[in-house]
């Protein structure tokens, strides 16, 4: 959950929502705070950027005692609250980046190949063997597909080797009473104060992104309060060290989400010429048979649903829950009405719920798929300069250090420094400058 999650669902933080609308709340320092006014003074004054982050502090110190009282409303001990706040201080690095998120500032098919690509696809396989007892078992309980759980997993966490290292408490403060979204963060920085009331975790190992999310599966605090669950019974709902919880913490969270078992995603479709597709999206829900009379087929030109009795009979049919003719799906297009369309049902929306992003919800679906032996959407994204694996995005990086760009280490991560340095080689090749590393800049430096 890198993103800011979608936890508002929750009744845990409607409640905490509820008791903060009735405080007084002094004003918060915002983004673009200037100094505060300092106190008339023949002293040398100190320089503007100490001054910002001197008032910065000041007021987060403000900001934190004016909390107390609605954190101990929640269960928060005066002692907890005490040893947990006393040394805080923010952190000022995290505010960029709440206006900033990589679902929203890249295209779908850069965002979708960066995370499903066959280096994960083959490290899910692998995972997914290492992990098969646990996996058939927590499966079967929570009636959530396996693949379904290790695609949240690699993209959360990349199997747990990347689930962030901020302080938690730091971070869910700052944003409690810095930037914008302090209502939602506040329900969260409350949160991770039970939790370490609780002893779920001790302080120190409460690491996660600069939003709070945190562990393998990347919980919010409130969601890990919520769904969190203890699979192997020694006593703890561990989802940083122990790869078990976390994936039945997963499973819990989809089951949660009311996943139906048995039913897809969704499925690519093929939309009629001349589809009007004004008013439709992942929300707005029709039945299967609307949309077939409305003409649109399986990408393969196969009909949506077949009629029962049609498909092959003599197999054992698991109690599941088919898609039929009344199964409501809505008509989600990534990217227009040129690219993949999909019709999804209520199992995106599962997928949707965790990160509150349908690119994410598609990055999700598409790696189980892809996990379980599908290949890539039928239908090309519309562009014709074709995203980049993060294979091919180290090749790229090694390409522009080798000709003498600084942009810091090979990562696969085309950051800043990246793209300036693709702008600048995309200049010399005659390409338009957007800073994009895409297949054409990719293909031009390998020429040289
Ligand atoms: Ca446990």
């Amino acid at each position: 959950m890198s993103r800011l999650p979608l936890s508002f669902a929750s009744t845990a933080v409607f409640a905490t929502l509820l008791l903060l609308s009735g405080c007084a709340q002094k004003p918060l320092v915002s983004l673009s705070a200037s100094p505060a006014p300092m106190a008339a003074t023949q002293e040398q004054p100190p320089s503007l950027q100490e001054s910002t982050v001197f008032s910065h502090q000041e007021e987060f110190q403000q900001c934190l005692e004016s909390l107390r009282p609605a954190a101990i409303k929640t269960g928060i001990t005066d002692a907890t609250w005490q040893l947990y706040t006393e040394k805080l201080t923010p952190d000022l690095s995290l505010l960029p980046r709440l206006n900033k998120q990589p679902e929203f500032s890249q295209p779908i098919w850069d965002y979708i190949a960066g995370l499903v690509d066959d280096e994960r696809v083959d490290l899910a396989k692998r995972k997914m063997a290492s992990y098969d007892s646990e996996l058939t078992q927590i499966s079967a309980q929570y009636r959530v597909p396996r693949e379904a759980i290790v695609a949240i997993w690699g993209i959360e966490s990349n199997f747990g080797q990347n689930a962030g290292r901020l302080p938690l408490l730091r971070s869910l403060s700052t944003l409690s009473c810095l930037g914008r979204r302090q209502v939602f963060f506040r329900g969260e920085f409350f949160a991770t104060l039970r939790i370490l009331q609780a002893g779920d975790f001790t302080e120190d190992r409460l690491k996660g992104s600069w939003a709070g999310a945190f562990g393998q599966t990347q919980f919010m605090p409130s969601t890990f309060e919520r769904v969190a669950v203890d699979f192997d019974g020694d006593g703890r709902r561990d989802l940083i060290d122990n790869t078990a919880d976390a994936l039945a913490s997963t499973a819990n969270y989809l089951k949660l989400a009311n996943w139906v078992s048995g039913q897809p995603w969704g499925i690519e479709v093929k939309l009629p010429e001349g589809f009007d597709a004004a008013g439709e999206s992942r929300r707005n829900k029709r039945s299967l048979s609307v949309w077939m009379q409305r003409g649109l087929l399986r990408v393969d030109g196969m009909p949506i649903v077949v009629a029962s009795g049609a498909e092959a009979s003599g197999v054992d049919t698991p109690p599941t829950n088919p898609v039929t003719a009344d199964t409501l799906a809505g008509l989600l297009l990534p990217a227009g009405a040129k690219g993949p369309a999909f019709l999804v049902m209520r199992n995106f929306d599962a997928f949707y719920s965790y990160n509150a992003a349908e690119s994410y919800g598609l990055a999700i679906a598409h790696l189980a798929d892809r996990i379980a032996g599908a290949g890539d959407f039928v239908t090309p994204w519309p562009t014709d300069d074709l995203a980049l694996s993060r294979n091919q995005r180290r090749e790229l990086q090694e390409l522009l250090l080798k000709r003498g760009h600084t942009i810091g280490e090979v990562d696969g991560r085309l950051g800043e420094r990246s793209r300036a340095a693709i702008r600048i080689e995309q200049e010399r090749l005659g390409q338009p400058m957007t800073g994009r590393g895409g297949m054409k800049v990719l293909l031009a430096l390998r020429e040289q």
